[in-house]
Protein backbone atom coordinates (compact mmCIF):
# COMPACT_ATOMS: atom_id res chain seq x y z
CA UNK A 1 0.00 0.00 0.00
CA UNK A 2 0.78 3.93 -0.74
CA UNK A 3 0.54 5.91 1.82
CA UNK A 4 1.05 10.23 0.45
CA UNK A 5 1.55 13.36 2.45
CA UNK A 6 1.25 16.46 0.83
CA UNK A 7 2.40 19.77 2.13
CA UNK A 8 3.35 23.68 1.48
CA UNK A 9 6.82 24.08 0.54
CA UNK A 10 8.28 27.89 -0.24
CA UNK A 11 5.24 30.50 -1.09
CA UNK A 12 2.58 28.40 -3.28
CA UNK A 13 4.31 25.05 -4.02
CA UNK A 14 3.00 21.80 -2.50
CA UNK A 15 6.04 18.98 -1.53
CA UNK A 16 4.64 15.28 -1.73
CA UNK A 17 6.21 12.37 0.42
CA UNK A 18 4.95 9.15 -0.90
CA UNK A 19 5.31 6.03 1.44
CA UNK A 20 5.31 2.43 0.52
CA UNK A 21 4.17 0.55 3.52
CA UNK A 22 5.53 -2.86 3.11
CA UNK A 23 8.92 -1.69 2.24
CA UNK A 24 9.68 1.10 4.34
CA UNK A 25 10.71 2.99 1.10
CA UNK A 26 9.88 6.91 0.79
CA UNK A 27 9.98 9.31 -2.21
CA UNK A 28 9.96 12.56 -2.11
CA UNK A 29 7.76 14.07 -5.77
CA UNK A 30 10.59 16.84 -6.06
CA UNK A 31 12.35 18.75 -3.46
CA UNK A 32 11.32 22.01 -3.51
CA UNK A 33 12.69 23.12 0.21
CA UNK A 34 14.66 21.17 2.51
CA UNK A 35 13.26 22.04 5.96
CA UNK A 36 9.77 21.40 4.75
CA UNK A 37 10.92 17.85 3.48
CA UNK A 38 12.83 17.10 6.88
CA UNK A 39 9.30 18.26 9.04
CA UNK A 40 7.38 16.08 7.20
CA UNK A 41 9.24 12.93 7.31
CA UNK A 42 9.65 14.07 10.91
CA UNK A 43 6.12 14.21 11.80
CA UNK A 44 5.56 10.83 9.70
CA UNK A 45 8.67 8.88 11.25
CA UNK A 46 9.38 7.82 7.06
CA UNK A 47 12.72 7.41 5.87
CA UNK A 48 13.69 9.06 2.57
CA UNK A 49 14.74 6.60 -0.30
CA UNK A 50 14.20 8.61 -3.34
CA UNK A 51 13.36 11.57 -4.98
CA UNK A 52 11.81 11.54 -8.40
CA UNK A 53 12.21 14.35 -10.01
CA UNK A 54 9.49 15.89 -12.41
CA UNK A 55 11.85 18.90 -14.23
CA UNK A 56 14.16 20.73 -13.51
CA UNK A 57 13.12 24.78 -12.47
CA UNK A 58 15.09 25.28 -9.17
CA UNK A 59 11.49 25.78 -7.47
CA UNK A 60 11.63 21.70 -7.59
CA UNK A 61 15.25 21.12 -7.91
CA UNK A 62 16.48 23.46 -4.62
CA UNK A 63 16.80 20.61 -1.99
CA UNK A 64 17.80 17.50 -4.04
CA UNK A 65 21.64 18.16 -3.16
CA UNK A 66 20.85 18.63 0.47
CA UNK A 67 18.62 15.79 0.59
CA UNK A 68 21.07 13.25 -1.30
CA UNK A 69 24.18 14.14 0.96
CA UNK A 70 22.02 13.74 4.03
CA UNK A 71 20.08 10.57 3.02
CA UNK A 72 22.09 8.93 0.16
CA UNK A 73 18.67 8.95 -1.72
CA UNK A 74 18.54 7.42 -5.11
CA UNK A 75 17.81 10.68 -7.00
CA UNK A 76 15.26 9.73 -10.55
CA UNK A 77 14.78 11.97 -13.21
CA UNK A 78 14.07 12.12 -16.92
CA UNK A 79 16.98 11.35 -19.17
CA UNK A 80 16.48 14.38 -20.73
CA UNK A 81 17.64 16.73 -17.89
CA UNK A 82 19.81 14.03 -16.47
CA UNK A 83 21.93 14.01 -19.87
CA UNK A 84 22.35 18.18 -20.01
CA UNK A 85 22.61 18.37 -16.38
CA UNK A 86 19.74 19.85 -15.43
CA UNK A 87 18.79 17.85 -12.57
CA UNK A 88 21.55 17.69 -10.11
CA UNK A 89 23.17 14.26 -9.03
CA UNK A 90 20.71 12.02 -11.33
CA UNK A 91 21.23 8.05 -10.62
CA UNK A 92 18.64 6.99 -12.71
CA UNK A 93 17.00 8.92 -16.20
CA UNK A 94 14.18 7.62 -17.50
CA UNK A 95 12.02 8.15 -20.51
CA UNK A 96 8.60 7.65 -21.43
CA UNK A 97 7.21 3.96 -20.89
CA UNK A 98 9.38 3.35 -18.05
CA UNK A 99 8.53 1.87 -15.06
CA UNK A 100 10.64 2.99 -11.71
CA UNK A 101 9.56 1.09 -8.23
CA UNK A 102 9.56 2.36 -4.99
CA UNK A 103 9.59 -0.90 -2.49
CA UNK A 104 7.59 -3.31 -4.75
CA UNK A 105 5.33 -0.44 -6.07
CA UNK A 106 5.45 0.22 -9.59
CA UNK A 107 5.54 3.90 -10.67
CA UNK A 108 4.90 4.34 -14.40
CA UNK A 109 7.01 7.57 -16.18
CA UNK A 110 4.96 9.25 -18.70
CA UNK A 111 6.52 11.88 -20.95
CA UNK A 112 4.84 15.34 -20.81
CA UNK A 113 6.84 18.15 -22.83
CA UNK A 114 5.46 21.48 -22.75
CA UNK A 115 6.67 23.38 -19.32
CA UNK A 116 10.02 21.91 -20.20
CA UNK A 117 10.84 19.70 -22.86
CA UNK A 118 12.44 17.16 -20.41
CA UNK A 119 9.15 17.17 -17.96
CA UNK A 120 7.83 13.70 -16.73
CA UNK A 121 4.83 12.52 -14.65
CA UNK A 122 4.63 9.80 -12.49
CA UNK A 123 1.72 7.63 -12.03
CA UNK A 124 1.39 5.51 -9.52
CA UNK A 125 -1.89 2.60 -11.12
CA UNK A 126 -2.12 1.11 -7.82
CA UNK A 127 -2.74 4.22 -5.87
CA UNK A 128 -4.62 6.16 -8.27
CA UNK A 129 -2.15 8.97 -8.20
CA UNK A 130 -0.67 11.08 -10.94
CA UNK A 131 2.34 13.60 -10.02
CA UNK A 132 1.71 15.77 -12.78
CA UNK A 133 4.82 18.48 -11.38
CA UNK A 134 3.93 21.61 -13.66
CA UNK A 135 2.05 19.97 -16.78
CA UNK A 136 -1.86 19.66 -15.16
CA UNK A 137 -2.44 22.36 -12.44
CA UNK A 138 -5.99 21.87 -11.02
CA UNK A 139 -7.74 24.09 -13.48
CA UNK A 140 -4.83 24.39 -15.47
CA UNK A 141 -1.89 23.85 -17.07
CA UNK A 142 2.13 25.53 -17.14
CA UNK A 143 3.13 27.80 -18.63
CA UNK A 144 5.34 26.75 -22.12
CA UNK A 145 8.80 27.83 -21.36
CA UNK A 146 10.52 25.38 -23.43
CA UNK A 147 7.93 23.23 -25.44
CA UNK A 148 5.44 24.05 -28.22
CA UNK A 149 1.35 24.22 -27.54
CA UNK A 150 1.15 21.17 -29.74
CA UNK A 151 4.29 19.37 -27.58
CA UNK A 152 1.68 20.52 -24.77
CA UNK A 153 -1.60 19.63 -26.06
CA UNK A 154 -0.28 16.37 -26.67
CA UNK A 155 1.18 15.68 -23.56
CA UNK A 156 -2.46 16.79 -21.53
CA UNK A 157 -4.17 14.53 -23.63
CA UNK A 158 -1.86 11.61 -22.62
CA UNK A 159 -2.53 12.63 -18.81
CA UNK A 160 -6.37 13.02 -19.63
CA UNK A 161 -6.65 9.49 -20.85
CA UNK A 162 -5.30 8.01 -17.16
CA UNK A 163 -8.44 6.54 -15.50
CA UNK A 164 -10.97 8.78 -14.79
CA UNK A 165 -10.98 8.07 -10.91
CA UNK A 166 -7.34 9.00 -10.80
CA UNK A 167 -6.09 11.78 -8.18
CA UNK A 168 -3.77 14.44 -9.74
CA UNK A 169 -1.38 16.07 -7.45
CA UNK A 170 0.42 19.16 -9.00
CA UNK A 171 3.11 21.47 -7.95
CA UNK A 172 1.51 24.28 -7.23
CA UNK A 173 -1.53 25.97 -5.12
CA UNK A 174 -2.55 28.01 -8.31
CA UNK A 175 -6.27 27.15 -8.62
CA UNK A 176 -8.48 30.46 -7.40
CA UNK A 177 -6.97 32.32 -10.24
CA UNK A 178 -7.16 29.33 -12.56
CA UNK A 179 -10.86 28.88 -11.67
CA UNK A 180 -11.20 32.77 -12.66
CA UNK A 181 -9.58 32.00 -15.62
CA UNK A 182 -11.37 29.03 -16.45
CA UNK A 183 -14.97 30.73 -16.09
CA UNK A 184 -13.93 33.54 -19.19
CA UNK A 185 -13.47 30.87 -21.31
CA UNK A 186 -16.74 28.88 -20.25
CA UNK A 187 -19.13 31.37 -18.36
CA UNK A 188 -21.84 28.82 -19.02
CA UNK A 189 -20.13 25.39 -18.12
CA UNK A 190 -22.10 24.65 -14.77
CA UNK A 191 -19.93 22.34 -13.59
CA UNK A 192 -17.21 24.81 -13.56
CA UNK A 193 -19.12 27.07 -12.39
CA UNK A 194 -19.87 25.15 -9.15
CA UNK A 195 -16.59 24.18 -8.65
CA UNK A 196 -15.53 27.99 -8.84
CA UNK A 197 -17.69 28.70 -5.82
CA UNK A 198 -16.22 25.73 -4.18
CA UNK A 199 -12.43 26.72 -4.47
CA UNK A 200 -13.08 29.80 -3.36
CA UNK A 201 -14.64 28.44 -0.16
CA UNK A 202 -11.92 26.68 0.02
CA UNK A 203 -9.57 28.90 0.03
CA UNK A 204 -10.97 31.29 2.44
CA UNK A 205 -10.83 28.66 5.02
CA UNK A 206 -7.05 27.87 3.65
CA UNK A 207 -7.42 24.60 2.76
CA UNK A 208 -5.68 23.08 -0.37
CA UNK A 209 -7.28 22.77 -3.80
CA UNK A 210 -4.78 19.98 -4.63
CA UNK A 211 -5.39 16.86 -5.50
CA UNK A 212 -8.09 16.78 -7.51
CA UNK A 213 -9.94 14.17 -9.28
CA UNK A 214 -8.62 14.01 -13.24
CA UNK A 215 -12.75 13.23 -13.65
CA UNK A 216 -13.48 16.91 -12.31
CA UNK A 217 -10.40 18.23 -14.60
CA UNK A 218 -12.31 16.94 -17.31
CA UNK A 219 -15.31 18.59 -17.10
CA UNK A 220 -13.85 22.17 -15.81
CA UNK A 221 -10.45 22.53 -16.97
CA UNK A 222 -10.20 24.63 -19.82
CA UNK A 223 -6.94 23.34 -20.46
CA UNK A 224 -8.34 19.44 -21.09
CA UNK A 225 -11.19 20.65 -23.02
CA UNK A 226 -9.90 22.59 -26.00
CA UNK A 227 -11.19 19.68 -28.51
CA UNK A 228 -14.95 20.39 -27.08
CA UNK A 229 -17.04 21.80 -29.17
CA UNK A 230 -18.84 24.22 -27.26
CA UNK A 231 -15.50 25.17 -25.74
CA UNK A 232 -14.46 25.73 -29.61
CA UNK A 233 -18.11 27.38 -29.81
CA UNK A 234 -17.08 30.04 -27.28
CA UNK A 235 -13.86 31.20 -28.33
CA UNK A 236 -15.16 31.50 -31.67
CA UNK A 237 -13.33 28.88 -33.43
CA UNK A 238 -15.70 26.17 -34.54
CA UNK A 239 -13.44 25.60 -37.83
CA UNK A 240 -10.02 25.76 -35.84
CA UNK A 241 -7.73 22.51 -34.89
CA UNK A 242 -7.58 21.42 -31.36
CA UNK A 243 -4.40 22.56 -31.29
CA UNK A 244 -4.87 25.67 -32.46
CA UNK A 245 -7.56 26.28 -29.64
CA UNK A 246 -5.07 24.90 -27.00
CA UNK A 247 -3.18 27.76 -27.97
CA UNK A 248 -5.43 30.17 -27.83
CA UNK A 249 -6.56 29.48 -24.39
CA UNK A 250 -2.55 29.25 -23.38
CA UNK A 251 -2.25 32.58 -24.88
CA UNK A 252 -5.35 33.68 -23.18
CA UNK A 253 -4.36 32.47 -19.75
CA UNK A 254 -1.04 34.63 -20.33
CA UNK A 255 -2.17 38.16 -20.96
CA UNK A 256 -5.32 37.22 -18.18
ZN1 LIG B 1 8.20 24.62 -13.45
Amino acid sequence: MIEIRQFPARDDNYAVLIHDTASGATASIDAPEEDAILDALEETGWRLTDIFVTHHHYDHVEAVAALKERFGVRVVASAHDAERGRVPLVDRGVVDGEHVFLGATRIDVIAVPGHTLGHVAYHIPSAHALFAGDTLFALGCGRLFEGTAGEMWASLKKLRALPSETLVYCGHEYTQGNARFALTVEPGNAALAARARAVEAARDEGLPTVPSKLVEEIVTNPFLRADVTSVKAALGMLDASDEAVFAEIRERKNRF
